[in-house]
């Protein structure tokens, strides 16, 4: 794929274009204050790192930044269709300072049919959200929002983030509200708190991002047994029998598991193992929360359309179909 580098929307690379092949950012610095935060290490840690996030220096106020953003998001309409956009590697997208604009050129991407995946730390706005009736009333937005919560399990490193409890519990709601969820398990802080997290979230938690925490030397064999006991929590025998609905029939003619997990290539390498080993619940890069039906619809009407245009005016109809 051709890199593209707007002001807000880029294709990410690295360890980062392993959570997403799009990605938007509108602001630098984050106040969760994590203190394994990515932004403060490297070479542009002085711009990423603030402790307060502030738009990026390329925007005049937030309307020029949404302005931007949405030329950027035509002129790369049918890729962003096909692979959703993520929000955000340089802060958090649900802060009280950044949520605002998060949300804006959420509401763009929708009326655009553009897919779009958050993560965050933060959880205050998910009852507000939920309360919302204009959002209630768009069953669009449960197709094409997917809303992820990084969870380690130790809140003494967060200081300012809502709890990883907390963080649980909205990404229930979110799910029994009928929006997609996801997870990032990264950084793996120790072992038993990832899998404590994972467990209590697998009835609700359709895909897991899993990542080691930077530059950090883990006991092979301690890594390894995760995997397994990763593996082995979404494949015991009795899953089917407890909750039928948990499993889907997938287009490939076999039963399939509602949780999909993401090991990250640097964790696999740690520990020696092939992605190709591992069972078909743990996908590839590639694999898409939004679903098999709505890629081939993507592709379906790029290849009737044959232009941008055409998917630009007729925005509304696949929708339409989606509901029938
Ligand atoms: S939430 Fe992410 S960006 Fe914010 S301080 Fe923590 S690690 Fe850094």
């Amino acid at each position: 794929m051709k890199n593209f580098k707007g002001k807000a929307i880029y294709n990410p690379s690295g360890k980062a274009g392993e959570y997403s092949y799009w990605a938007c950012n509108f602001y630098n610095g984050c106040s969760n204050g994590c203190t394994y935060c990515y932004l403060k290490k490297g070479v542009l840690a002085h711009t990423l790192g603030g402790d307060k996030p502030t738009l990026k220096k390329c925007f005049k106020d937030e309307a020029h930044a949404l302005e931007i953003f949405e030329k950027e998001l035509k002129v790369n309409l049918m890729k962003l269709q096909e692979y959703g956009l993520f929000f955000t590697f340089t802060s958090d997208p649900f802060l009280p300072e950044t949520i605002t604009l998060t949300v804006k050129a959420m509401i763009k991407c929708l009326s655009n049919n553009v897919p779009v995946k958050t993560l965050t730390k933060k959880t205050d706005w998910v009852e507000y959200f939920l309360q919302d009736e204009e959002i209630n009333k768009k069953n669009l937005c449960k197709k094409l929002f997917a809303f992820g919560f990084t969870l380690t399990g130790h809140d003494e490193l967060e200081p300012n983030a809502s709890t990883n409890a907390e963080r649980i519990e909205a990404m229930r709601k979110l799910h029994e509200a009928g929006f997609k969820t996801w997870a990032s398990i990264e950084p793996v802080i120790d072992f038993e708190s990832s899998l404590q997290m994972i467990e209590e979230t697998k009835d609700f938690c359709s895909h897991y991002k899993i990542g080691l925490k930077s530059g950090k030397k883990y006991n092979f064999e301690e890594l390894n047994y995760f995997v397994s006991n990763v593996v082995f929590t979404f494949s015991k025998p009795n899953d089917f029998q407890k909750n039928p609905m948990k499993q889907i029939f997938s287009p490939y003619g076999k039963w399939d598991f509602f949780n999909k997990i993401y090991f990250k290539d640097s964790l696999l390498k740690q520990a020696g193992l092939n992605r190709s080993i591992l069972p078909d619940n743990c996908v590839k890069r590639d694999w898409s929360i939004f679903g098999l039906k709505y890629l081939l619809e993507v592709y379906r009407r790029w290849k009737d359309c044959g232009s941008d245009s055409a998917m630009t005016n007729d925005s509304t109809s696949l929708t339409d179909r989606d509901k029938e």
